[in-house]
């Protein structure tokens, strides 16, 4: 017997770098052997873990009583394909993270133990010998079992799923089978193919308007090549419709589609947009999806039998057997950027993955960032503008409401009552935006001062209404109220500053005859509860919404005609970088809410800096112009997308461990003038659920330097002994720096 060794370098989902080597023994059958992308079983120190095999060697480095074999081969093929293990190999060296997290990160949870991949399998049915040779004329009593064999003879097997379609699975079929004509037969996905014979499209396509025309035509041109477009366009202006088109046209050269987009614009309205459109499987990848579903979601994208699958962040690494387009919805998005762990961006892999298979990526966005507007800039990417409403929408009024010397009440000032006021009294919505959910952010005593503390965060808890209860938004934790001051014992506790809660209760008394609806992640809690809420607002009666980011973002109220900002000014004050670009990105979709068909809408904004030119040139002259004022800035300080940024975070409960950690990388750095070091200095809220974070701040012009620093770090951090109540991460291009 021939006695062959296969070695497998294979990737073991550990924090620690590298791949480790294991052989496969006595492969005398070659069906045995492994390949790339296949799952295997192995032990690791004290336990055993799933790996994926990274590559197959002959030989070793390792001396060979040093090599453990591999326990178990978990399937026969390599479930991973090429194009995905490509992607994770550049993840884990881009991202500076440990190769085996990255593959198992981009594996469904179901597929990260020992459990094989299930074979899905689909109904066919297939005639039988009799049935080849039965001429459907003979079956004269019922003409749907002669319509059934008809569909049969000319389409030999034939889906399940088809004959449902036609209404014929029923009697029809059962009595084909008793009579021995047809028989049921199961089939693997991967042979499925496309039989159903029905049009691509269920709905027509919209006549494009001349923008929409010229960015579809561009996009179409660079089918099978790489090539990154920005599509810029403003709210309502009908990126969605161009998608669609562009999809349309992938579709019919039998290709796939990925769909990203970002947590809070995965709402039932955007998913039936594709769903109404198309006559294809499609599949949904998100965390509020079983673990069985997003297996069965990643196969059917795997086997190709899913033309279209939207997804968030995570799905940039789903499998596809013939992927031929990537869109990248609300490219600007901070929730595409992973912000623990494993910290990618999905949409900066969308390119890379778009460029390593040769196909277009598109990055929509009304307000992108000013990382994707340099890139056009520069002509990396090509800019599609849409600059007018698609249909007969006009854009919104836009009014800064002064709020030196005014009374507020709920957070609102009588000029913006009035404005609601108006609006409603023509039966129209209006829309209230707050970004901060709960009753308000912290409860106080008059009588000496006392705030409800944070026990683990640095932050205060909030205060909710219904039920009552103080609640922590960092850690989570929640507690019952006091119900005198714990501290002098005074009865009376107030709450103090503005929350959704209560916006909500002053409108109401307000408005007493008009319904208000409340929306934020607390109101939504329960299934099906967000969707009621759009469906009443959708019927278009006269109503107050108010509520967070959840209501700002790609909804489409048609009799919406006023949206208020009660209170940006937070972000005017902000020391994070991105503070200003952010909030120009959140009031520009907000005010896209209002007048998005006949009306005209309007659009105000509470400040106590109605003179602040930023502001002031946001409102006037649009975002594309704020964005080059910020570019500008940029610019002149060297920060993205004019330099690098890395951070490398600690965090231990002793503040001075995690302190120490990186003042003691920060003195091992050398001292080149090429990367920056800053800090250690204390995150923006030093303490959360107990623990003290720190951050060390890596600059530079150039990114292949940063990358060297932050490849020295992470050696040094390897090598370094630490207590384990330590933890450190890196985070390459962060979206927050502090
Ligand atoms: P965006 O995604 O840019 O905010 P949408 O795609 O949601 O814009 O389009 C806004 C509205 O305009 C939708 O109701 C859409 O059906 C409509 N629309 C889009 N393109 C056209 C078109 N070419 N002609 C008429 N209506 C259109
Ligand atoms: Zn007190």
């Amino acid at each position: 017997m021939k006695h062959t060794r296969q070695i497998l370098s294979v990737a073991v989902p550990v924090p620690l770098t590298g791949l480790f080597d294991y052989y496969l023994e006595d492969l005398d059958d070659p069906t045995q052997s492994c390949l790339p992308g296949q799952r295997v079983w192995v032990s690791f120190g004290n336990r055993q873990l799933m790996a994926i095999v990274v590559e197959v060697k002959d030989n070793s480095e390792l001396a060979a009583d040093k090599i453990k074999p591999v326990l178990r081969v978990l399937e026969s093929d390599n479930i991973i394909p090429s194009s995905v293990m490509q992607l994770c190999r550049w993840a884990a060296s881009y991202y500076h993270h440990p190769i085996g997290e990255v593959y198992s990160a981009a594996l469904p949870t179901l597929l990260r133990g020992e459990k094989p991949l299930p074979v899905s399998t689909t109904t066919w049915v297939s005639l039988t010998d009799a049935g080849k040779q039965t001429d459907p004329k003979t079956i004269t009593r019922s003409p749907k079992q002669s319509q059934l064999l008809d569909v049969l003879l000319s389409q030999n097997p034939c889906s399940l799923a088809f004959i449902k379609q036609q209404s014929l699975a029923g009697s029809p079929l059962q009595s084909l089978i008793k009579k021995g004509l047809a028989e049921k037969i199961e089939v693997k996905e991967q042979l499925a193919q496309k039989n159903e014979s029905s049009a691509l499209l269920a709905e027509p396509n919209l006549p494009l308007n001349d923008e929409q025309q010229h960015a579809f035509d561009q996009i179409k041109q660079e089918l099978g090549n790489y090539h990154c477009f920005l599509l810029e366009g403003v709210t309502g202006s009908g990126k969605t419709e161009v998608y669609l088109q562009a999809i349309e046209a992938v579709l019919s050269n039998d290709q796939q589609v990925l769909v990203l987009i970002p947590e809070i614009g995965l709402t039932p309205q955007t998913l039936s947009r594709f769903k109404n459109r198309f006559n294809c499987p499609q599949t949904v990848l998100h965390s509020g999806r079983t673990e069985r579903q997003r297996l069965h979601g990643w196969q059917h994208a795997n086997s190709g039998h899913a033309r279209i699958v939207i997804g968030t962040r995570s799905a940039i690494f789903t499998p596809f057997k013939n992927l031929g387009l990537i869109i990248v919805d609300e490219e600007h998005d901070s929730s595409l950027k992973q912000q623990e762990g494993f910290r990618y961006s999905a949409r900066d892999l969308a390119i890379t993955r778009a460029h390593q298979q040769k196909v277009p990526v598109i990055l929509g966005s009304a307000t992108p960032s000013l990382e994707s507007l340099h890139n056009a800039e520069q002509n990396r990417y090509t800019k599609l503008p849409l600059t007018q409403r698609a249909g007969n929408a006009s854009l919104p009024i836009f009014r800064l409401l002064d709020l030196r010397g005014r009374p507020l009440e709920g957070g609102l000032s009588q000029p913006l009552v009035k404005l609601i006021r108006q609006h409603l009294d023509k039966q129209n919505q209006v829309l209230i935006f707050l970004n901060r959910r709960g009753y308000a952010p912290v409860l106080m005593c008059h009588e000496c001062g006392w705030i409800s503390e944070r026990r683990n965060c640095d932050t205060r808890m909030t205060l909710h209404h219904s039920p009552r209860y103080l609640h922590c938004h960092h850690c989570d934790e929640k507690r019952g109220i006091e119900t005198s001051c714990p501290t002098c014992k005074a009865k009376e506790l107030n709450p103090v500053g503005l929350g959704t809660e209560r916006t909500e209760q002053v409108l109401q008394e307000l408005f007493p005859e008009t319904p208000v609806v409340r929306v934020d992640r607390d109101s939504t809690r329960k299934k099906y509860a967000f969707e009621n809420m759009i469906a009443e607002i959708q019927t278009g009666k006269p109503c107050i919404l108010i509520g967070t980011q959840m209501l700002a973002k790609g909804h489409h109220f048609p009799n919406v005609t006023l949206a208020a900002i009660l209170d940006a000014d937070g972000a005017l004050y902000s020391s994070d970088f991105r503070g200003m670009e952010k909030m120009g990105q959140l009031l520009t979709q907000v005010a896209g809410r209002a007048g998005r068909e006949k009306q005209q809408g309007e659009v105000a904004l509470q400040t106590l800096e109605p003179e602040h030119p930023l502001l002031r040139c946001l409102f006037n002259e649009g975002y594309p112009t704020f964005a080059s004022h910020l570019l500008r800035e940029r610019k002149l300080i060297g920060l993205p997308p004019y330099g690098y940024i890395a951070l490398v975070h600690a965090q231990s409960p002793f503040r001075e461990k995690a302190q120490n950690l990186l003042q003691q990388l920060s003195d091992y750095l050398p001292d080149n003038s090429e990367t920056e070091v800053l800090g250690p200095i204390p995150s923006t809220m030093e303490r959360r659920a107990g623990r003290y974070r720190f951050q060390l701040m890596l600059k530079s012009e150039q990114r292949q330097t940063l990358h060297q620093s932050v490849s020295q770090c992470r050696l040094f951090l390897e090598n370094l002994k630490m207590d384990r109540d330590i933890r450190w991460q890196l985070d390459i291009d962060p979206i927050e720096l502090f």
